[in-house]
C-alpha cells in the first residue's frame, strides 16, 4: 500500500477554481469586506479618502484597513509581513483582490491614520450596540500593562542619575588622590600617567553628559525619561519593573466585548474610574451606568464625580488599616462613630474628636486635650492622643461600603468579564503582548486596531459570521 498522493504540479485545470469559490460563504474575510463596505472613510478622517484626480492612482484606504484588520486577526502585525501575505494568502488576495501593495506603503498607512483607527474602532462598537450585542447593563473597567518598544536599558530617571553622578564624583576623586600619591611616593614610576588622564577624561564626560541629562529633565519637569520612547514610562507589571503603557478598557457584561479602550502613561488605576466610567456611558448613551471596578481604582473624589453623572460604581475600599506596627489592630475608624450635624467624630469612649485641620483631601479630627488617662488606649493609640482623618468625599466612600456589602458578587462578575478580553489582547492579538510602534500614538494605534479585531471576533463568535454579514449588509 503506498500513501495518499497529491496533485501533480503539472496538472491543468479545465476550469481551474475562481477566489470565490475558495473562500467559504462563512469566512472571516466575508465578514471584514462587508465591515469596511458601510463605512465612510472621509468622515472617520482616513487620508487619502478621496482618490486624486491627477497622477499615479494609489492603493484604496478600504483596501488597506481590510488587510490590517485581518492582519491584527489573525496575529500578522507586522509591515514586512502584511506584504507577504499579500502575495502568497488565498484570503487576503480574495479580500485585496490580488493587490500587493509594499511593506513602505502598508506602514505608512499605519502611520498616517491612528486617529481614524480609533474612530473606526468606535463605529464598530456602536454597530454591536445597535445589533443588541451589547447591553449596557454593566460594565467592568480594568487596566494591564503592555510593554513598549524601548527595553528598560533605556529608562533614566532623576533619582537614578543623583546616584550615577554620586558614584562618578567618587571615582574620580579616588584616581586624583592616587595620582597625588603616586607623586608623593615613589611609585611614581609604576603608574601609566597616560591611561589614568584617558580613564579620568572619559569620567569627566560621563559626568558631564550627567549633569546635562539631570538638567534638562528638570527644565521640562520630569521625573523619568527614556531615550528614544520619551512617552513610555517605566511601571510595575507581572515580570517587574518594564517600559509600559497602561491600557484600560471598559468591557461590557453581555458579551465581553470592549465598549471604550484608552492606552494611558500613568501607571496607576486610581485616577481612571470616573474618565472611564463617564467615556462607555457616552459611547453607550445612557443616562445611567453600572460600572464595578477593583480596588485599585478606589478614589473618592471620583466616586462622587460617579454619583453625580448617575454612573452606580461598584469598587472595593482601598483604605489604610490603622495597626500598631505589630500586626495588633487599633480600632478602626468604624469604632468612632461621625456627627454630622456638629462635624465631630465620637470614639469609644465616648469622647468628642473635634476638626483640627485640613491636609488636601483629608480632614483631621482630635480630642481637645490628649489621652493618656482613657482605659482603652492601648486599644486605640500609641501616640499621646488619637487622630481620625476623613476623607472630604467620606459621604461617597461610606455609600460606595454599603454598596459592596449588599452585592459582594460584583467582584466575581468583574473578573469573569475583564479577564477574557486582557488575556486574549496579550496573547492572542498582540502576541508578546509588546507593541510594535513607538510612543503614545503608536501605542494607541495599535490598541484600536486590537480592540476592533478583538470585538469583530467576539461579535462572529456570538451570532455566527452568516448573521453578521447579513447584519452588515
Ligand atoms: S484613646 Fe482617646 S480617642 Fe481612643 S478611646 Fe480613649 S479617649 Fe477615645
Amino acid at each position: 500500500m503506498g500513501y495518499i498522493q497529491g496533485e501533480g504540479r503539472q496538472q491543468s485545470s479545465l476550469f481551474p477554481p475562481t477566489l470565490e469559490e475558495l473562500v467559504p460563504e462563512d469566512h472571516l474575510v466575508r465578514v471584514i469586506e462587508a465591515y469596511v463596505a458601510r463605512l465612510d472613510l472621509q468622515a472617520l478622517g482616513f487620508s487619502k479618502a478621496e482618490p486624486l484626480k491627477t497622477g499615479r492612482p494609489g492603493y484604496d484606504p478600504a483596501d488597506l484597513l481590510k488587510l490590517y484588520l485581518y492582519g491584527y486577526f489573525q496575529r500578522i502585525r507586522s509591515s514586512r509581513r502584511l506584504e507577504a501575505e499579500c502575495q502568497r494568502n488565498v484570503e487576503v488576495m480574495w479580500l485585496l483582490g490580488r493587490l500587493a501593495p509594499d511593506f513602505k506603503t502598508i506602514a505608512d498607512f499605519r502611520k498616517d491614520n491612528s486617529a481614524a483607527f480609533q474612530a473606526t474602532c468606535r463605529t464598530f462598537v456602536q454597530f454591536c450596540r445597535q445589533v443588541g450585542l451589547i447591553s449596557g447593563q454593566l460594565v467592568a473597567i480594568d487596566g494591564s500593562k503592555f510593554q513598549a518598544v524601548a527595553s528598560q536599558r533605556k529608562h533614566l530617571s532623576l533619582t537614578k542619575l543623583k546616584r550615577q553622578q554620586a558614584k562618578l564624583e567618587a571615582q574620580i576623586a579616588r584616581y586624583l588622590a592616587e595620582l597625588d600619591e603616586a607623586d608623593r611616593s615613589e611609585a611614581a614610576e609604576v603608574v601609566d600617567r597616560s591611561a589614568v588622564k584617558a580613564a579620568l577624561q572619559q569620567l569627566e564626560s560621563r559626568h558631564a553628559d550627567n549633569l546635562t541629562a539631570q538638567a534638562l529633565m528638570e527644565v521640562q519637569g520630569l521625573e523619568q525619561f527614556v531615550v528614544g520612547e520619551s512617552e513610555a514610562r517605566m511601571m510595575r507589571t507581572h515580570q517587574g519593573a518594564r517600559v509600559a503603557y497602561n491600557v484600560q478598557n471598559a468591557v461590557d457584561g453581555e458579551h465581553g466585548l470592549i465598549v471604550h479602550h484608552a492606552v494611558t502613561q500613568d501607571g496607576s488605576d486610581n485616577q481612571q474610574l470616573e474618565p472611564m466610567a463617564k467615556a462607555a456611558q457616552a459611547i453607550l448613551a445612557q443616562e445611567e451606568l453600572t460600572v464595578t471596578a477593583d480596588a485599585g481604582y478606589s478614589n473618592g473624589e471620583q466616586f462622587q464625580a460617579c454619583d453625580d453623572a448617575g454612573i452606580t460604581a461598584y469598587v472595593p475600599e482601598n483604605r489604610g488599616i490603622n495597626n500598631k506596627g505589630d500586626d495588633t489592630p487599633l480600632f478602626d475608624r468604624s469604632a468612632f462613630s461621625y456627627d454630622v450635624e456638629n462635624d465631630q467624630y465620637q470614639c469609644p469612649a465616648g469622647q468628642w474628636l473635634s476638626l483640627k485641620q485640613v491636609n488636601g483631601l483629608q480632614r483631621i479630627y482630635a480630642l481637645r486635650g490628649d489621652c493618656t488617662a482613657c482605659p482603652l488606649k492601648s486599644r486605640c493609640t500609641k501616640a499621646k492622643r488619637r487622630h481620625v482623618t476623613r476623607h472630604v468625599h467620606e459621604a461617597a466612600f461610606e455609600r460606595m461600603h454599603q454598596r459592596m456589602q449588599v452585592h459582594p458578587e460584583m467582584m466575581v462578575r468583574r473578573r469573569s468579564i475583564v479577564e477574557h478580553p486582557f488575556g486574549n489582547l496579550k496573547q492572542w492579538i498582540l502576541g508578546n503582548g509588546r507593541f510594535l510602534l513607538r510612543q503614545l500614538q503608536g501605542a494607541r494605534t495599535e490598541m484600536a486596531l486590537a480592540v476592533n479585531a478583538y470585538n469583530l471576533k467576539r461579535a462572529i463568535n456570538v451570532m455566527g459570521a452568516r448573521r453578521l454579514i447579513e447584519l452588515l449588509g
